[in-house]
């Protein structure tokens, strides 16, 4: 049985905060406002398979303002996530997320996010898709105020 999931998350950009995207810190002299390290892909990315496995969101299992993930490194949401999916009983198959961030360009961090993201659940680099956009000058993303992500991840029942 396939299940599938989406995520999205946005972030203001704030100067002197480093810009974590799928667990890549991309030289930036803005970062995200965040009460973690605001890695909106990695975000994106754990809605999407809590969302494929029926089992919340990320502000129910990390409530935003706790201390204890204050700064917290994003990695442990996704891995968070992906463990839940695995005790319901399912996997990852495939995620395809895309960036919308006006500056810095994330072509050349691309392959290293996506790497990192594979890792984080569980599959090989082919199985996960990062792409980047601007906002081509747009709305808040095309200001440059914010960074945003969207994230689609599939999962299927371990036999
Ligand atoms: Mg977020």
């Amino acid at each position: 049985m396939l299940r599938i999931g989406q995520g999205w998350d946005r972030h203001r950009l704030i100067p002197g905060r480093p810009l974590v995207l799928g667990a890549v810190t991309v030289p930036s002299p803005v970062g995200p406002e965040a009460h973690s390290d605001g890695d909106v892909l990695l975000h994106a990315l754990a809605d999407a398979v809590w969302g494929a496995a029926g089992g919340g969101d990320l502000g129910d299992h990390f409530p935003p303002g706790d201390p204890r993930w204050k700064e917290a490194d994003s990695a442990l949401f996704l891995k968070a996530a992906v463990a839940d999916a695995r005790r319901a009983g399912f996997e990852v198959v495939n995620a395809d997320a895309t960036i919308v961030l006006e500056h810095p360009r994330l072509a050349a961090h691309k392959e290293e996010m996506r790497r990192r993201v594979a890792l984080l659940l569980g599959v090989t680099p082919d199985r996960v898709s990062v792409k980047a956009k601007t906002a081509e000058g747009l709305d808040a993303a095309g200001a440059g105020q914010c960074v945003e992500a969207q994230a689609v991840v599939l999962l299927r029942r371990i036999a």
